[in-house]
């Protein structure tokens, strides 16, 4: 007879051997344990193996955990065998739809996530005050769209569009220092990062920021920090040979493939993923490097689903995005075909020009998917609703 899935019994993997020989690691015998928290055990103990949920499972590991590390006191102490944890963790896994192991989840993700959480903490407590809304700051953002619009000489026409936002970019500290007002050591600190990490970002996006405020989140988002140095290969991915099957493609599912069409961005975000790609210096890929990726593409049938990126996808001359689409058009297997942008936040959209420029985009894609990359409201302010409304499969994150 065949043994179900969800009966055959689960041996524990690593982690939960890891988590076992450390709670069973040989300890002083004379230390006792608090009554209370021996009381509390034995209750945590009877509720995992009285209920069929995982929770309580997971309560007592942990709680076995603090006790074995902050406390030196084994599980055997508390009257609790090796044999009866194996069965627990057994229990764990076999109750849990994906098969986590409780050692899994103890050792590895309540700390990762006890960590991220420590991390938001400070935010989550000041966000009213660090992250007001665009429309909380309105006044100040015009104060700031006029000082800079002074401070960098930039004319009316330029403000406007979209090469007028490129050409004033804010490339250099010298002009990040005068556009943003931040204290002396912050402006010195970024003027080492960019040595290596490349910034740019439109006059109209440095509008968004608030001046004097260091941990403003859009100037988080444009200007690299020192901790992006401290955090290369934890947060910042190292150049992502492994997940390149081929020129110019990124691949991490059967199903998706990422195109990064050119390297060019209107501005360059400190959370990119692509950020080893991105270089120091804009480049113009060749035909040969987009028709190497577009027949990876056409080679392998799973391939559904792909997105069209870079770089930003909307800062390509129209002709190339149309000869890459009307490609994947041709391959019966491509059944999602969008374009990554952050155009339409980086650059003023209220302006009838930017606006054409986004439109024409808009109309050469439709009916393909979009994906304006917005992770903050302020920078939707001047994006006109008409683009969202009328453009047929815009999607915006969040
Ligand atoms: S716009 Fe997109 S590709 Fe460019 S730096 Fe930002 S996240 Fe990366």
């Amino acid at each position: 007879m065949m043994t179900s899935h969800k009966t055959a019994k689960k041996q524990p993997d690593q982690y939960t051997k890891e988590l076992l020989e450390d709670l069973f690691s040989p300890a002083d015998d004379n230390i006792s344990s608090p009554q209370d928290l021996a009381a509390d055990i034995k209750q945590l103990l009877e509720h995992a193996q009285n209920t069929e949920m995982t929770a309580p499972i997971v309560d007592l590991f942990a709680t076995l955990k603090h006790a074995r590390f902050s406390l030196g006191l084994t599980p055997v102490m508390f009257g609790i065998s090796m044999d009866t944890l194996i069965l627990l963790s057994e229990k764990h896994q076999r109750i849990d739809e994906h098969e986590v192991t409780v050692g899994g989840r103890v050792n590895q993700a309540l700390p990762i996530v006890q960590e991220a959480n420590q991390r938001v903490a400070a935010y989550l407590k000041t966000k009213g005050s660090e992250a007001p809304s665009g429309i909380e700051l309105w006044d100040t953002i015009c104060e700031n769209m006029e000082r800079i619009k002074s401070d960098l000489n930039i004319g009316d026409e330029d403000w406007n569009t979209y090469a007028g936002q490129i050409k004033n970019c804010v490339d250099s500290v010298e002009k990040l220092s005068k556009v943003v007002k931040l204290p002396e050591p912050v402006i010195k600190n970024i003027g080492h990062v960019i040595k290596n990490y490349r910034m740019r970002l439109t006059p109209y996006y440095a509008s968004l920021i608030q001046p004097q405020k260091v941990n403003d989140p859009v100037l988080l988002q444009s200007v690299p920090t020192a901790e992006m140095v401290d955090n290369i290969g934890i947060e910042i991915p190292p150049v992502a040979a492994d997940h390149s099957p081929a020129r110019l493609i990124d691949q991490f599912y059967p199903q998706t493939v990422t195109i990064k069409a050119t390297n060019m961005c209107a501005m360059y975000c400190t959370h990119c993923l692509r950020i080893a790609h991105i270089g120091k210096k804009d480049h113009i890929y060749s035909n040969k490097a987009y028709e190497e990726a577009l027949d990876y593409i056409r080679k392998n049938p799973r391939i559904r689903d792909v997105l069209i990126t870079g770089g930003d996808s909307f800062v390509l001359p129209n002709k190339i995005i149309k000869k890459i689409l009307n490609a994947l058009d041709k391959i019966d297997h491509v059944r999602i075909k969008r374009l990554g942008t952050r155009i339409p936040v980086t650059v003023p959209g209220g302006s009838i020009q930017s606006s054409w420029i986004f439109w024409k985009k808009a109309m050469i894609i439709s009916p393909y998917g979009w994906s304006p990359r917005s992770t903050r409201p302020r920078k939707l302010l001047q994006f006109p609703k008409m683009l969202l409304n009328e453009s047929p499969k815009v999607s915006v994150p969040y």
